[in-house]
């Protein structure tokens, strides 16, 4: 590979970070940017001058409205646009909900609320790049039923978003990548000014690569998180999601033709998993916990949750754990434990509606009472 070729090779993969929760195919592009080569640009850019540039075009997709929707017009046309209407009726619920649970922690959201798609992707996944361009793959609501775990991925995606991730990564990524080459090549002519953004308009529409640092990751998770606890979403639906992925054997290192899914920018799904457990744990206000689908109460063994038709026991265990967590968080545990309906109720909070394989709602609520 020439220097030259190295060179534009380098900047399309630092151009555009999209921070992908579930990993994406991390195909390095360069076609677009060799083809520019024949256009005869010579490299001997300053480093000022390049980032000079690239701030300012991170600036007009981040922060301008034709930036935005320039941006979002070439995701659509990337990654295409899925009009399942049950999707995207039910992206459009998430996002509704996910939004006001934002605004709650984070007003900006209001002067730049999220563009957004389910783009035509069969893989389990989502990203959000800059000026809160966001897309949904396809294949989530295909593989996920459930709203609420769905959500959590959303939640995810809205925490890069909020903090500017990508394009603060971007900047972070391209600087360093052009000092070194600068450094590296003493001759060289210059690259005009025009075609300097035109490289980089290029690079920036066309190519997608997931290099998020794992500090933007945990901040993403532990945000979502947060935006959760402020819907009517289970908040226990971030743990569940994960342990579907390790249940999925997404994101775990031994996953082979699955290590798709694993790539090094997200920290692998059980680590993440017991994250939220301890976010749970803290949530309600150090009282409920769970591991291997038993849920512990105040220290004491509550109950073992049996797996449904459509989640292992342990992915199920986190949505009761999410239930009692809010109970605690919001006070419902100095009210009885009843059972209405079916369900065990704690004060007016929903705990566990019992399958089979379960013990009895009367059981669980006495248990409850006597160890609450
Ligand atoms: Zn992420």
């Amino acid at each position: 590979m020439s220097l030259k070729k190295k060179f534009l090779a380098t900047v399309t993969a630092a151009a555009l970070s999209i921070s992908l929760t579930f990993g994406t195919p991390a195909t390095v592009e360069a076609a677009s940017a060799i083809d520019l080569i024949g256009t005869g640009i010579a490299i001997g850019v300053q480093a000022s001058q390049l980032n000079a540039q690239l701030n300012q075009k991170i600036k007009y997709y981040d922060t301008t409205e034709e930036g935005r929707q320039e941006l979002y017009d070439s995701f659509r046309q990337k990654y295409g646009v899925n009009n399942d209407p049950n999707y995207n009726a039910q992206l459009d619920r998430v996002m509704a909900n996910l939004t006001k649970g934002v605004a709650a922690i984070d007003p900006t959201i209001n002067s730049k609320p999220y563009l957004y798609f389910v783009s035509n992707q069969n893989t389990i996944n989502a990203a959000c790049s800059m000026g809160h361009v966001m897309m949904v793959n396809a294949g989530t609501f295909k593989k996920i039923t459930n709203e609420d775990e769905i959500a959590a991925i959303v939640g995810h995606e809205m925490g890069h978003g909020q903090r500017n991730h990508v394009a603060k990564g971007n900047k972070k990524h391209l600087q360093k990548a052009v000092t070194a080459q600068i450094a590296g090549t003493a001759i060289g002519a210059s690259v005009g000014g025009g075609a300097l953004t035109s490289i980089i308009t290029q690079v920036a529409l066309n190519h997608s690569v997931a290099h998020g640092d794992r500090k933007h990751e945990t901040e993403a998770d532990l945000l979502g998180f947060e935006y959760m606890t402020h819907t009517n979403y289970n908040p226990g639906a971030c743990a569940a999601v994960m342990q579907r992925f390790v249940d999925m054997e997404i994101g775990s290192k031994q996953s082979g033709a699955m290590a798709f899914f694993n790539p090094s920018d997200h920290p692998d799904s059980a680590k993440r998993r017991d994250a939220y457990v301890k976010k749970l744990y803290e949530y309600s206000r150090n009282h409920v916990t769970a591991k291997n689908a038993v849920i512990t109460v105040n220290n004491k063994t509550f109950i073992k949750v049996a797996a449904s038709s459509d989640m292992s026991a342990a992915e199920r265990s986190y949505f009761v754990l999410g239930n009692l967590a809010s109970a605690y968080h919001s006070g419902q545990n100095t009210y009885a434990a009843t059972v209405q309906n079916g369900t065990v109720m704690l004060g007016n909070q929903p705990i566990i509606a019992p399958l089979e394989g379960d013990e009895d709602a009367q059981t669980i609520a006495d248990r409850l009472n006597a160890i609450k």
